[in-house]
């Protein structure tokens, strides 16, 4: 035993005490982010995204001003070592990079971002190439303000999914791309292949917002502390431990993608109200990473929305609702839900080919970033990989380098973890016992149950590497991916 004095929790209480002012505008924002993708009137954007870059700059000072507390802080146990881990990350973003650099990418990425929508409705991928240029250039000086020890692009991968590296990004794609390249062609049940004549079909906005409202009760998510709006991409958002909202969309057509859409946001709100409650308002109020956020969305959306056993649970509701329903059988409606298509758009992926999709941009970010690809070279390699990988060639930008806004706005490193969130959701897939048997009885008691004592409550107490380790013994292994693959679809 070591002997802990108080001063210890004095300084840890000092340091709380000062993160409530962040976490009070990070509440604000936050509240304002929700405002303004789903009720603001189209004029409000403009003094809006000044107000938000100037809100940055106030909390970029007082993230610096926490530093010499935070040095104070002894790592006496893992809330602490938590405490000073991720502040001292905020930390070090904030003060390594030169404020011209962060002026300069928030002008050029919102340029960028305007023009990128004009050379994707003209499909001319030239007018927008001098601005990714330079988003690109930025990009590069801004992994050597932060540092990296073996390659740049681990700088920027580190901002999205803590210590995550080239040296695990590559093991993981290149297994990822040798094992799922023409697996389409092996997929044995022909059927998930056909395009389901169900895809036509129209519904009544109020059909899908009934079934909205179903599956809010059959996950049990508390009606106090949520909501349901619309928005043109569907985002999750925590205003605070009691106030988690998510907003889906109706397009009126081809159901599944805004039930798929609500439950893939289910997924992360129930995370989110699941953090242990005595997080609140302290650094750890938040998932460890955000490949750990996309496998709770994706867990629910694809592993368990997408089962044969979940298909068969929910086909008397959507009977029910949906008057359409009744001309299909069940199993229509699960070949309907995992329809197998080779399609260039990401977000049109299904399971099996979506990860070759990010595959493709993970292979373009790290050498951009490394100096290896010029930028006017990038839409040639992006359609002969393609063409490799998935055996279709996009048609025109708009089907290739266009679709995306993510490079735009000047994310680089965030596209990985997309296929993170499925490696990891099928590590958990693989972790449930009697899963199958749960889903068939509609028991998401349990599974929710499991998902919040081996990674909700957590917060970001750990990072994900560690909860990995801790809740799963094992590291991003994309071999549970692939073995669920085969057992799906094989
Ligand atoms: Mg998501």
């Amino acid at each position: 035993m070591f002997n802990i004095g108080v001063e210890w929790l004095d300084n840890i209480n000092e340091l709380i005490e000062k993160y409530k002012s962040i976490e009070a505008i990070n509440h604000a924002k936050r509240l304002m982010f929700w405002d303004m993708e789903t009720v603001m009137p189209p004029s409000g954007i403009e003094e809006r995204s000044e107000v938000l870059s100037n809100i940055e700059n106030y909390q970029k000072k007082m993230y610096l001003e926490l530093k010499d507390l935070v040095d104070k802080i002894e790592e006496n146990d893992d809330y602490s070592k938590a405490i000073k881990r991720i502040l001292n990350k905020q930390i070090h973003y904030y003060s390594s990079l030169p404020d011209e650099i962060n002026k300069e990418i928030t002008k050029i990425s919102a340029i960028a971002e305007s023009v990128w929508k004009i050379a994707k409705n003209r499909n001319n991928f030239k007018i927008v190439e001098p601005y990714l240029e330079k988003i690109v250039d930025l990009e590069i000086k801004i992994s050597e303000y932060l540092g990296y020890k073996k390659h740049p692009y681990d700088a920027l991968l580190d901002n999205y999914e803590e210590d995550f590296t080239v040296d695990d990004g590559d093991k993981i794609f290149d297994y990822l791309i040798k094992e799922t390249k023409g697996m389409i062609d092996k997929v044995k049940d022909k059927e998930f292949l056909k395009i389901q004549k169900i895809k036509n079909e129209k519904y009544k906005k109020e059909w899908m917002v009934s079934i909205s409202n179903d599956l809010k009760n059959i996950f049990k998510i508390p009606e106090n502390k949520f909501r349901i709006d619309e928005s043109v991409h569907p985002f999750t958002i925590n205003i605070s431990p009691d106030d988690v909202r998510i907003t889906t969309k109706y397009e009126l057509i081809d159901f599944k993608k805004s039930l798929f859409a609500t439950i893939h946001e289910m997924g992360h709100a129930i995370y989110l109200l699941n953090i242990n409650k005595e997080y609140g308002c302290t650094p750890l109020y938040s998932s460890p990473s955000f490949g750990f956020d996309e496998s709770q969305s994706r867990f629910l959306e694809n592993f368990v929305g997408k089962s044969k056993e979940f298909t068969e649970f929910i086909y008397p509701i959507l009977k029910k609702r949906l008057p359409f329903i009744k001309k299909y059988d069940v199993d229509e409606i699960y070949y309907y839900f995992n329809n197998i298509d080779r399609t260039p758009i990401r977000i049109d992926a299904d399971e099996l080919t979506y990860n070759i999709h990010i595959a493709i941009r993970y292979d373009i970010e790290k050498n951009l970033i490394e100096g290896k690809y010029k930028v006017s070279e990038i839409p040639e390699i992006w359609d002969s990989k393609m063409e490799e990988y998935l055996g279709i060639r996009p048609k025109n930008y708009r089907e290739g380098i266009l679709q995306d806004i993510h490079w735009y706005q000047g994310s680089f490193g965030y596209f990985p973890t997309y296929t993170l969130g499925n490696i990891i959701a099928a590590i958990i897939w693989y972790k449930i016992k009697n899963i199958k048997e749960h889903l068939i009885n509609g028991e998401f008691d349990q599974i929710f149950e499991f998902l919040k004592n081996n990674i909700h409550i957590y917060g970001s107490l750990y990072s994900p590497k560690e909860l990995l380790k801790r809740s799963f013994n094992e590291d991003y292994n994309p071999e549970y991916l692939i073995k669920y693959f085969k057992e799906k679809f094989i």
